[in-house]
């Protein structure tokens, strides 16, 4: 089955053309800088290599017609597309898993996106325009907060008026969740767990940071919380602040709602604080050359990670396995060293050989004993998607 994944982001969107059944990929791509930090550009790699071009606009329905454009310019390979697979944000509470999407579905994520204002309008712009596209096939939605439906109520609710959570849905939600359910379910299998009886934690560390205590292969609590800027340091975004905060710089520097959200997603996080870049290996380079604001983000960030690890031990009572995923998980071996060098107390010490070269017969494993064992596991966002859009169907048959 030849499934057409779609991730539309708030800078990107990511598509790829995989085979559910051998998980072989036909296309990959992405149209990245959509917002006008840099030129648009359009990237992609095929049978025939690494290809790139200009966008004209910096905008998400370019993107989308440019994505069209180039799949249908090979019929065969366009014709060959049995489903699509939508990554949406915020499925809210209404989603616990993932869904055919039929009008009913369009217009439950249309009334969530109040909840993900930057997201969910923009994953539908991306269902609108594959339907038209591809009126006949099915298209499934999977959803970044699935997984941490089952996170109990001491978890998911905030210390707030009870009627903001009735009325509003104000309430911990999570994300990232195709991720963290891979990474435990493939740590659980790796180290040969019981399922029922495991306890792991995922620190999923790309652009956006998370971190997921997942019990019997369940997740029960989460570092992202409402919306996706709770918690860890991440690229732009600041995590975890006082929320005290906005009104200090509404009277300050005269920062409405918007110039505040605005300046804790985009402008904080490792970019804010080194005021250079919110791209680890430029950061962890200028680090070691003596840059202190650069040393002072990536410490800020390992910290942050290690004390949500920390913490993330109590509703699971004990610790099998901490897994690390994402671009900086899975690549910067400096960055797992300090995370893993300040949870001592869990009795995880960091093997330096198997820290710098994972996987090679080691099952990923980059701790010297155990348990708890720490661990590097690749994650694939488009794949998974792909992978639970084939395992819908199979669920649902579109009619
Ligand atoms: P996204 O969330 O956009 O999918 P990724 O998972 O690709 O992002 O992660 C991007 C982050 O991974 C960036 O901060 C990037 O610097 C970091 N990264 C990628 N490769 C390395 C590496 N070799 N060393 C350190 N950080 C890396």
């Amino acid at each position: 089955m030849q499934i057409l994944v779609l991730n539309c982001g708030s800078s990107s969107v990511k598509f790829a053309l995989l085979d559910a059944a051998t998980e072989e990929e036909q296309v990959r791509g992405v149209a990245e800088n959509l917002d006008a930090s840099h030129p648009p550009r359009l990237r992609w790699r095929d049978g025939g290599g690494q290809h790139s071009r200009a966008l004209e606009a910096a905008d998400h329905q370019t993107a989308l017609n440019e994505i069209c454009a180039l799949l249908r310019s090979d019929r065969e390979q366009w014709h060959a597309i049995n489903a699509v697979g939508h990554r949406v944000v915020h499925g809210g509470e209404a989603f616990t898993r993932s869904a055919l999407i039929d009008v009913s579905v369009v217009e439950r994520i249309a009334a969530l996106s109040p909840l993900a204002p930057l997201h969910n309008p923009l994953n539908l712009l991306g269902i609108h325009t594959l339907r038209e596209a591809l009126p006949a096939l099915p298209h499934v939605a999977v959803f970044d907060t699935a997984f941490h439906q089952t996170l109990p109520p001491r978890a998911f609710h905030y210390a707030l008026p009870q009627k903001l959570y009735r009325e509003l849905g104000v309430r911990r939600y999570g994300f990232h969740g195709s991720s963290h359910a891979y990474v435990a379910h493939e740590a659980i299998r790796r180290l040969d767990l019981d399922l029922a009886e495991s306890a792991v934690i995922t620190a999923h560390l790309g652009n956006g940071c998370s971190a997921t205590a997942v019990d019997g292969g369940r997740s029960v609590d989460t570092s992202m919380g409402l919306s996706p800027l709770e918690g860890l340091v991440m690229g732009t975004r600041s995590g975890d602040v006082d929320p005290g905060l906005h009104e200090l710089l509404a009277r300050r520097l005269g920062l409405d709602i918007s110039g505040t959200t605005d300046l804790l997603n985009r402008e904080s996080g490792l970019l804010g604080v080194s005021g250079l870049s919110n791209d680890m290996r430029t950061l962890w380079q200028r680090a070691e050359s003596g840059d202190e604001d650069a040393g002072l983000a990536v410490e800020l960030f390992c910290y942050r990670l290690a004390k949500y690890v920390s913490a993330l031990v109590v509703p699971l009572g004990r610790l099998d396995a901490l897994v690390f995923t994402g671009g900086i998980g899975e690549n910067a071996a400096g960055i797992r060293e300090r995370v893993l060098a300040l949870l001592g107390h869990l009795g995880m010490r960091v093997d330096a050989e198997r820290n710098a070269k994972h996987g090679e017969g080691s099952k990923g494993v980059i701790s010297d004993a155990g348990p708890p064992v720490a661990l590097v596991i690749a994650s694939d966002e488009e794949l998974l998607i792909a992978r639970e859009t084939a395992a819908e169907l199979a669920q649902s048959p579109a009619p």
